[in-house]
């Protein structure tokens, strides 16, 4: 799809580094019709040396707004939206049986798969995520109506039928490694159907957790990762009960990490969620493999799994970015994940000193660079360069003032004026929601549009 020539100009803000943050508040970025980043001036007069895009289309993040990188949202079940804040005081193991596998089973409906998953993806967008790794149901046709959705409505994901053939109930399991094998082979070639580059959408091999998987139906799925090279992405170390499971159950095994490495799914381009009880011994194989974290603090709150230790796993050089883990999460904001990672965190500087404390900017970098190296796109998303896609949202924030120029419909984030760009970013992360998301795009194309976006 061939897109209008576009230069966005205004303030825009990235991660440099962990640590700090770029803000060029008068620039411009030229967008081809790709959808790639053609050049990026820190001053939008430079724009004039270009040649061939004098009739370019102009949006202007105006003076209170900013263009930030697209959020990226590294574990979220799309099945599990609708039990979105309804956890009870269950724990992980009982909350699978009492929330998760009646509402995921509901899914071989067609009309109810196109429901849920229509929602998600568009409230998922609206909160800024241009890229979300998915974990849908063990059915296939509406995981391929996942895929579809993702497809059509212009968001980046990775699509992954979960696979798994015991634990869970006789009616909500894969009946056999070779009927689990099948369906997520005809779900793989489908994606292959619609996008043959994985442009926009990739499937992933999706073991729903050691657990859930018997040793040969483990193996067939490593054996899968290792024949196609394609990403993968399970669960690791969530909650004490269920390392203790895994010890019970894969006995040979040294431990949780082993159990995934053995049978040949833990690769640079594995995704493990949560990661919260992990040995020495354990990050150590995972940094070895190149595998990848997905954080996800306020899963681990509400379902009280534990204080994964961030600042560790970025201290031995993992790799690590955020997920939401809906509906282990209540929320699907990866704005309001940020927040959580930095308060989790907080805590964990309560018990083990200050050095556990994220920033707001270390909070920005998983949630953009971090996560984009986690589904190992660094090089074409997380930030703005030259030859990266547009996957970006136009953020506004609310004026109070004389010249006040917007009304209170722009969100929470309140700013009188004397705030810095950084002290701005931060009333974002703290106080802000999707009302403050006004438009957003992933490879140049517009996905959302809060209010018509200024031109
Ligand atoms: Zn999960």
């Amino acid at each position: 799809m061939s897109l209008e020539k576009t230069v966005y100009i205004g303030t825009f803000i990235h991660c440099q580094s962990l640590t700090e943050l770029d803000i060029v508040d008068n620039g411009a970025v030229g967008v081809d019709e790709q959808g790639k980043i053609a050049f990026v001036h820190r001053d939008r007069h430079a724009t004039s040396l270009e040649q061939g895009w004098k009739s370019a289309k102009i949006v202007d993040s105006l003076k209170h707004g900013f263009f930030f990188p697209g959020f990226i949202d590294t574990h979220i079940h799309a099945s599990q939206y609708p039990n979105a804040g309804v956890f009870g005081k269950s724990t992980l193991l009982d909350w699978l049986n009492t929330y998760t596998f009646p509402l995921e089973s509901s899914f071989n409906a067609l009309d109810k798969a196109a429901r849920i998953y229509n929602r998600v993806v568009a409230r998922t967008l609206s909160h800024g995520t241009t890229t979300a790794c998915y974990y849908a149901t063990v059915h296939v046709p509406a995981t391929i109506l996942l895929a579809d959705i993702c497809h059509s409505k212009g968001q980046r994901a990775f699509v992954g039928r979960v696979c798994m053939d015991r634990l869970s109930p006789e009616w909500y399991r894969d009946e056999s490694v070779e009927a689990a094998m099948d369906a997520t082979k005809k779900c793989i070639e489908h994606i292959e159907n619609i996008d043959p580059d994985f442009h926009l959408i990739t499937p992933i091999i999706t073991p729903r957790f050691a657990p859930s998987c018997t040793d040969e139906c483990l193996i067939a799925q490593g054996r899968l990762v290792q024949e196609t090279g394609l990403p993968c992405q399970t669960h690791i170390s969530e909650n004490k009960a269920e390392c203790q499971l895994v010890q019970e159950m894969f006995p040979e095994s040294k431990s949780y990490t082993e159990v995934y490495d053995s049978t040949g799914l833990l690769t640079n381009r594995t995704i493990l969620a949560h990661a919260v009880h992990l040995t020495p011994e354990e990050r150590a194989l995972i940094k070895l493999r190149q595998a990848k974290i997905s954080h996800c603090p306020a899963s681990n709150t509400a379902l009280t799994s534990g204080t994964a230790k961030v600042r560790t796993l970025l201290n031995e050089g993992l790799t690590v970015g955020l997920g939401t883990d809906i509906s282990g999460g209540y929320t699907s904001s990866l704005l309001a994940e940020a927040r959580e990672a930095i308060f989790v965190s907080r805590h964990n500087a309560m018990t083990e000193g200050d050095g556990a404390k994220l920033s707001v900017e270390e909070a920005l970098y998983l949630a953009t660079r971090g996560g984009a190296k986690v589904v190992g796109l660094e090089d074409r998303i997380g930030g703005f360069e030259v030859g990266k896609d547009w996957d970006a949202q136009m953020v506004m924030l609310n004026p109070v003032g004389k010249d006040e120029d917007l009304d209170q419909s722009v969100g929470l984030v309140d700013v009188f004026g004397g705030e810095s760009w950084s002290e701005k970013v931060e009333k974002w992360v703290y106080t802000g929601d999707d009302r403050n998301t006004m438009a957003v795009w992933v490879k140049g194309r517009l996905v959302h549009d809060r209010e018509r976006v200024r031109s």
